[in-house]
This record gives C-alpha cells, sequence and structure tokens, in this order.
C-alpha cells in the first residue's frame, strides 16, 4: 500500500502544499463508505500520469507532502471536527496550501474554518448536486446535508458560489439565490463571477456527486443530470489565476463502483487541483 499520493512525497518543512486525509462518514444517511476514499486513492493514484497536459505542469516539479488522515472517532462526529480543525489549523499557521480528501463533506468544515481564520476575505467555489444548506438535517445541526450552510454563516453574504446543483429544500435554492450564488445543474456562468473572486483568497470544495452518475457512481447519494468531467475540468481551469489556497474532494464511495473508474477519476482530479495550487 502507497502511503502516499503518487509523488507527493516531500517533507513537511520544504512542501508548500500539504495533502491529507479524512476518512470519516459518520453522519451519512443513505449509503456509506467515503471512509475508504483516501487509502483508495493513495493506493490506485500509481496508474495516473504526473503530467497535466491540460495545465502544462507536472507534479513532480513540486514540493508537496502527504501528512496521511487525521485521527478519526466514528463514535464522535464532535471529536473528530475537532481533529480535523486542529490538523487543518497548524497547516495554515504554518503558511501552507491544503488539499483534504474525504470522508464525507461534513469533514470540509473544520478544514474551511481552520482556512478562514488564516485567509479572513475568503471565498469559496463549491461543486455539488446538493445544496447542503440546511440548517439542520435528521435532528443533527453538523452533517454533510448542513455542512455549506455553516460555511455561509461564517463566511456571511456573497462569498459562497454554487455549480452544478439540482437536489435540496425550495428553502435552501431560495436562499443560495437570495444571499449567496448558485447555478443550478451547471459550471457554465462560473466566468460571470470571476471578478467576486478576483483578488480574494480562494477555497475549492469538491463533492464528486457533481459529476453525472454515468461517469462518477461510486459515492453515496447519486444525483441524475450531472455535468461531464469535462464540464468540470473547464470550470477548474477558468479558476487557474486565482489565489487558490485551499481544496478538498469529498464524498467518492470507491466500493459502488466495481469498475474502478470513479476512483481513477478522483485520482486525476486531485492531480488537476494539486496543480492548479502549485
Ligand atoms: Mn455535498
Ligand atoms: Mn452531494
Amino acid at each position: 500500500m502507497n502511503n502516499y499520493f503518487n509523488s507527493c512525497n516531500s517533507k513537511y518543512e520544504s512542501s508548500s502544499i500539504i495533502l491529507f486525509g479524512a476518512p470519516y462518514d459518520g453522519t451519512t444517511s443513505y449509503r456509506p463508505g467515503t471512509r475508504l476514499a483516501p487509502n483508495r486513492i493513495r493506493l490506485e493514484s500509481v496508474g495516473i500520469e504526473t503530467y497535466s497536459p491540460y495545465l502544462d505542469k507536472e507534479l513532480t516539479d513540486y514540493h508537496i507532502h502527504d501528512a496521511g488522515d487525521t485521527d478519526i472517532f466514528l463514535g464522535s462526529a464532535e471529536k473528530t471536527l475537532n481533529s480535523i480543525y486542529d490538523k487543518a489549523k497548524k497547516m495554515y499557521l504554518d503558511h501552507k496550501k491544503t488539499l483534504m480528501i474525504g470522508g464525507e463533506h461534513l469533514v470540509s468544515y473544520p478544514t474551511i474554518k481552520a482556512c478562514m481564520e488564516s485567509h479572513p476575505n475568503l471565498r469559496v467555489v463549491h461543486f455539488d448536486a446538493h445544496t447542503d444548506l440546511r440548517d439542520s438535517f435528521l435532528g443533527e445541526d453538523m452533517s454533510h446535508a448542513t455542512v455549506l450552510k455553516k460555511v455561509a454563516d461564517e463566511l456571511g453574504d456573497h462569498r459562497l458560489f454554487q455549480f452544478g446543483v439540482r437536489s435540496g429544500s425550495k428553502v435552501e435554492f431560495e436562499y443560495a439565490k437570495k444571499h449567496q450564488y448558485i447555478e443550478i445543474a451547471g459550471a457554465d456562468t462560473l466566468p460571470e463571477i470571476l471578478d467576486q473572486l478576483q483578488g480574494y483568497p480562494l477555497y475549492i470544495t469538491l463533492d464528486v456527486d457533481v459529476l453525472d452518475p454515468s461517469i462518477m457512481s461510486g459515492t453515496g447519494t447519486p444525483e441524475a443530470g450531472g455535468i461531464t468531467y469535462k464540464e468540470l475540468l473547464k470550470a477548474l481551469l477558468q479558476l487557474k489565476d486565482q489565489n487558490i489556497v485551499g481544496v478538498d474532494i469529498v464524498e467518492l464511495a470507491p466500493d459502488y463502483d466495481m469498475s474502478g473508474v470513479s476512483t481513477a477519476t478522483a485520482c486525476t482530479l486531485i492531480r488537476e487541483l494539486l496543480l492548479l495550487m502549485a
């Protein structure tokens, strides 16, 4: 078993980007299994090229450290979130950029919070099939279905930009339209909001279920009508001149796709995300 993502074996001290896993799926409401993603991704990452023809950049030209996984307490969301927060906080205090591999989407909250504390003007770009803007879900405040509302409450209005979203309650969509930015079921309008990101530190949170289930079946809550890999890549590449300080990729549940395509797709996305930040 590889204990680091393809070529990300530089020392912590010399690295400007730190990759880490947060294999928690304790609040998953439908099908669990995202806890398996970080190690499966590390294992399969040897199968991809380190060179991105899209960005004309090479992973091996940069110092990137894979810090392994955070301590996870499957019986306690609170303990787990604190553990992730402590790890991310230290990285941001050390002036690192981060790439986190989930886990369910809830793990983004402590990382974005830590990021925001070091970068108070943070803007967040969110790709997802789901709004994730509920105030509570199944009696829990802290859930994969509330995570972006928790983030938005800390950010304030007009600092969260959502793309690809096609599932949520009417109240969530109304909130997003009024207080933030949302494009329903697509990412074509991203160029129109670039001026609202310009000059600000940026965090990208990528729930893999934004992709159509025909190419991303390895996820717990698949939702038809998703965007294609090319559409997602096009959107991400439009962010290449922004000051990206943190990224996460969440909700991959490898075992729902026996072909392994979903995990391989996540691996190439991680390469592009790392190179976007590098
Ligand atoms: Mn999500
Ligand atoms: Mn989702």
